[in-house]
């Protein structure tokens, strides 16, 4: 080091040229210069092209900005799967501006939290929600500037709003010299987790890290260049965890689905040549139940991505039977989506199916935007062994967690706590390091003072061939503190089957006191990302009559 100065800062300073903001809108103005005339929006009968596509961003930018939204202003979407859903994810942000996108099925007074909460100043609404928005926004103590969506595909419904989606965007200027942003630590987007752990938090995502997201996600999954991509994954969930960029930054063919349907999967599938699609597992034992009529192996390989729940071995198995290759990621709303994958190793392929199954059914490893995924004792922050036995809880540090949770600083810090990000998620980490979830910390059952994991218990349920679906939960006893209580949806052809029975099906594949006590049958209550909502159930396990 010369005169006490940095060698390698001396005249090697940021400059405009260099050092430029992080934020997946570049990654659509280069899909429209690279490809302006390719498929970017397949929408019915309806293609849209990454000319069109860029040009409606930048309408929607400015129309929003005529409507007086500015930088750090929030804009709520309420809409399925549609052309403007992806329009909006790079229209608001190009202002600077929070892309709130709300699921559809929450009740309307929890819309209304959720547009007060955010302090939304324009609503854009698909035409088919509008008497959804009409009642969140009567209870709710913010009143945005409504904007019509009157989508393509979408049943004829009441206008709400003071303006028209399409005219606003007819009336704008295409040439629009859209501010952008100085900093990559602006907010680009707003999305309340949804529910199943309580109140609605507003977690708080970064340009840097929807960008890093994007890149990241490219890197783990196998879409590639030109993919064309099925929206069977809602896109109000993380941004479409993080797809909405990703997709577009490949130049992909983003196609539609306002609603997820067998029959529309398998038709689209084969019609468009869908190469990658993804969902939680709830969509793909959908596929594999639809009736032998609409169920077809595709002609051509198509990747799917399974998450936001473990995928039981069933769909693993009947997934690989149809012909998809699977992928398996885990995240958070709190993680931009996508965190841990379980990367698979060549040499497994020839395993026996039981274990190659074991070995998929793992969350896996650290996403490339992360810099540790790891599991640790709550408490001393120490990482347990890797025995697959320890129990610690999944925290996570690097670029793609989010900024935080919108004026709610008590959780933002608990959630921070320690220096880590703490996912509230139990598992167990492999020899080879890969991380397996045993449970989210408030689902694991305590009885007798054993733990249970109610993902072991949902195995093997699985395993009976006839359930469907099942979904374990603590039941409060008076002699043990808690039982497992198992909900069971049957296949339509196995109605017969006994609480008896299936009772005894898990007393022969685990330890006695794991056996759930009591059987409900029935459908079983979902989050829209198709999470079996567990505190309903407790409820309902609690007021069963002994
Ligand atoms: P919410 O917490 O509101 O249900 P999220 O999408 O943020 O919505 O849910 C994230 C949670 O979903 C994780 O904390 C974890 O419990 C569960 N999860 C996500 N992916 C997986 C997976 N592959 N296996 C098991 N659980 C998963």
């Amino acid at each position: 080091m010369a005169g006490g100065g940095d060698l390698y800062e001396e005249g090697l300073h940021k400059r405009a040229a260099n050092h430029r903001p992080m934020t997946p809108i570049t990654l659509l103005q280069r899909a429209a210069v690279v490809c302006p005339e390719r498929p970017a929006i397949i929408h019915g009968a309806q293609t849209r092209s990454y000319r069109t596509f860029a040009e409606r961003a930048v309408r929607l930018a400015h129309g929003l900005a005529r409507l007086g939204v500015g930088a750090g202003d929030t804009v709520s979407l309420l809409s399925p799967n549609a052309p403007a859903v992806l329009e909006a994810n790079f229209g608001v942000p190009m202002l600077g501006a929070v892309l709130n996108s709300i699921n559809y099925r929450l009740e309307p007074s929890t819309i209304g939290f959720i547009l007060a909460h955010g302090e939304s100043k324009v609503f854009l609404v698909d035409r088919e929600l509008a008497p959804l928005a009409k009642a969140a926004l009567d209870k709710s103590s913010q009143q945005p500037i409504v904007v019509d969506i009157a989508d393509a595909l979408a049943p004829p419904g009441e206008a709400i709003g003071s303006h028209d989606y399409d005219s606003l965007l007819a009336e704008s200027d295409p040439a629009f010299d859209w501010p952008g942003i100085e900093d990559e630590w602006r907010a680009i987007a707003l999305n309340y987790t949804s529910g199943t752990t309580g109140d609605p938090k507003g977690v708080v995502y970064h340009h840097r890290g929807a960008y890093l997201t994007a890149m990241s996600n490219l890197m783990t999954f196998p879409m590639g260049r030109n993919c064309v991509y099925l929206w069977t994954l809602p896109m109000f969930h993380c941004n479409g965890w993080g797809n909405v960029w990703a997709v577009t930054g490949l130049s992909g063919t983003h196609v539609c689905l306002r609603k997820v349907e067998a029959e529309a999967i398998f038709r689209l599938i084969d019609a468009h040549g869908v190469t990658d699609f993804s969902g939680a597992p709830i969509i793909y034992n959908m596929l594999i139940n639809a009736p032998p009529e609409v169920r077809r192996r595709s002609r051509h390989p198509v990747s799917c991505t399974v998450g936001g729940a473990a995928p039981p071995a069933v769909v693993l198995e009947g997934m690989a039977e149809m012909g998809f290759t699977i992928d398996h990621g885990y995240g958070l709303t709190e993680s931009y989506g996508p965190s841990a994958t379980c990367v698979w190793h060549p040499e497994w392929d020839e395993l026996p199916l039981e274990e190659r199954v074991e070995k998929m059914a793992r969350q896996g490893v650290l996403t490339p935007s992360l810099e540790a995924v790891s599991v640790r004792d709550p408490k001393s922050l120490a990482e347990v062994p890797t025995d697959a036995a320890t129990v610690g809880e999944i925290m996570m540090r690097g670029n793609t967690v989010m900024k935080g949770y919108l004026k709610n600083q008590k959780a933002s810090d608990a959630a921070f706590a320690g220096g880590w990000f703490r996912t509230g998620d139990l598992a167990v980490v492999h020899p080879d390091g890969y991380l397996e979830i045993k449970d989210r910390s408030k689902d694991i059952i305590i009885s007798g003072g054993e733990n249970i994991s109610s993902l072991e218990v949902e195995n093997v349920l699985f395993r009976h061939p006839a359930v469907l679906e099942a979904a374990v939960v603590a039941r409060p006893d008076a002699q043990w503190g808690e039982v497992p209580c198992a909900f069971v949806t049957l296949r339509e052809a196995a109605q017969g089957a006994s609480e008896a029975e299936i009772i005894s099906h898990c007393r022969n594949h685990l330890a006695h006191f794991k056996a759930p006590k009591r059987v409900v049958f029935g459908e079983l209550p979902k989050t829209s990302t198709g999470k079996v909502q567990k505190q309903l159930l407790r409820g309902r396990a609690a007021a069963l009559a002994d």
